[in-house]
């Protein structure tokens, strides 16, 4: 990533930081992090204690400092050469909470894991939100890329978002100013989701935990979710499923260095122990490119990439077939 230097800033800000409360941490492995355990470290790692910290360290960056929020790292590859940046994770003590404050409405921190979520509308009668059972991500990832199974989705389900701005400027946004579409939010990238309110209607717990069972049951029957990996790499073309053209074009346990496309789920990488961000990366190229060849159809990545390749290293698009 080319442009301001990261790896001083915080020499830079110097006695300016003393107002911040929350914990900052220089050269931050990511490897530790993400779901994939891959990844080279990032410049500055930023956990604000509350809203309000974050909101303060926001508006002492210069704006050409990079920022990246991430929430449990469940759906991204971070490259090898890591990333001149500032990370943001919000912390659990701060924003991972998730409380009843209507009979069909409940609100939750954005660190607050999907699964929790799911949980508490259980406890409240709160049907509608049993999908987030199966997602192993956060509510911050889940606005962000519109996480959804099982027939429902974020848009489904969130009626509020609190945010806070790159300068640190705080809104708050509708359903709609979150521009919701198939596994995205076309909302501007300079947000940080902090809270939101979530809507279901009123519904037996007997229902809702049977619905739950069955999102949990199947995800254990039919994904590899005890493996190091990413959810679904590539999105559904419209018409097509993803898993489908994968098989089509012989991918199903097609391995490089330490990454497999998953032969129990074959639109799940997997790092078999040993991969690299390159190896998960080059994969991914791989089948595009397999799958455009066998099919014609050019698959998008759902899992987001993320920072810099090391010096010499880089994978294109479809391994350049279409250029
Ligand atoms: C085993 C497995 C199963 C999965 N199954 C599903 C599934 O059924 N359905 C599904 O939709 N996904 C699934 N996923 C993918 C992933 O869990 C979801 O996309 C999840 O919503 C990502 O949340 P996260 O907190 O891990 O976000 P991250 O992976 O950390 O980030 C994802 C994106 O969200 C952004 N982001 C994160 N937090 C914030 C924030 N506070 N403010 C602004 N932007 C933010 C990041 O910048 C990044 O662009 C699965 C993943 C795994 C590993």
């Amino acid at each position: 990533m080319a442009g301001y230097n990261c790896t001083n800033l915080v020499e830079e800000l110097g006695d300016k930081l003393s107002v911040i409360r929350g914990r900052i941490t220089e050269n931050a492995p990511m490897s530790q992090i993400t779901w994939f355990r891959t990844g080279g470290p990032a410049a500055i790692l930023f956990q604000p204690a509350d809203e309000d910290d974050l909101s303060a360290f926001l508006s002492l960056l210069p704006q050409e400092v990079p920022v990246f929020p991430i929430g449990m790292a469940s759906n991204l590859i971070i490259r090898d050469g890591g990333l001149n940046a500032v990370v943001i994770r919000l912390s659990a003590k701060g924003f991972g909470f998730a409380n009843q404050i209507s009979d069909t409405e409940l609100v939750a921190g954005t660190a607050c894991p999907d699964k929790r979520l799911a949980v508490k509308a259980l406890e409240a009668g709160i049907g509608g939100m049993h999908f987030y059972h199966g997602i192993p991500g956060s509510i911050g990832g889940a606005l962000r890329m519109n996480a959804g199974a099982n027939g429902r989705e974020t848009v489904s389900c969130v009626k509020e978002i609190h945010a806070v701005d790159r300068s640190g400027t705080k809104h708050v946004l509708s359903n709609a100013d979150m521009d919701f579409s198939y596994r995205k939010s076309g909302s501007s990238r300079d947000l940080i989701f902090t809270k939101a309110v979530f809507e279901g209607e009123l519904t037996s717990k007997d229902d809702i935990q049977k619905a739950m069972d069955e999102v949990q049951h199947h995800r254990e029957t039919s994904q590899p979710i005890k493996e190091k990996t990413g959810g679904s790499t590539f999105k559904n073309p419209k018409g097509y499923s993803a898993w489908k053209l994968v098989d089509d074009a012989g991918c199903r346990g097609l391995t490089i260095g330490g990454a497999q496309m998953s032969p129990m789920h074959c639109n799940f990488m997997i790092n078999m122990g040993q991969a690299t961000s390159y190896d998960l990366e080059r994969l991914g190229e791989t089948v595009r490119q397999k799958v455009l060849i066998n099919s014609g159809v050019q698959l998008e990545w759902e899992i987001k990439r993320l920072g810099d390749f090391p010096s010499g290293q880089s994978v294109e698009p479809f391994l350049g077939q279409l250029l």
